[in-house]
């Protein structure tokens, strides 16, 4: 896999201090469920566009688990708005998702596939015996 550089920003440094040792909530549920039907996989490979949240190297997939509200994602909560400094908000949030789009389009063109899942998804118990089930074809 050819490595690609991008710049980095301000931003940048606002991820970065989301990424712990421990992984986020959804995310940790994610790599359970991965780990129970057996995928082997990598966390935080920072050579990659938009540095994945997991990676399947065997699958060539890589995974975001995003926040709705913070990655614009299209369910009631996504489509919340803040109600203070509305626009300046909005303007950020908004860049999330240009970004976001642009990593997968990164990704793709390097040859990965990309999955995204999202928080709101994984909230019903009944969801994520869908996403085990959608994830047992990785194995
Ligand atoms: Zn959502």
């Amino acid at each position: 896999v050819p490595q690609i550089s991008y710049a980095t920003d301000p931003r940048t440094s606002a991820r970065m201090s989301r990424i712990s040792p421990s992984g986020t909530r959804p995310e940790l549920l994610i790599r359970r469920i991965l780990r129970s039907i057996g995928v082997r996989y990598a966390l935080n490979r920072m050579d990659l566009p938009g540095r994945p949240d997991i990676v399947v190297p065997s699958q060539g997939l890589a995974i975001f688990v995003h926040g709705c509200f913070w990655h614009r994602h299209s369910c009631r909560r996504g489509r919340s708005e803040p109600l203070r400094n509305r626009n300046l908000w909005m303007e950020k949030l908004e860049r999330n998702a240009t970004r976001d789009r642009a990593n997968v389009r990164a990704l793709h063109r390097i040859g990965w596939r990309v999955l995204t899942i999202w928080e709101c998804q994984l909230k019903a118990p009944r969801t994520s015996r869908r996403l085990e089930r959608a994830l047992s074809v990785l194995r």
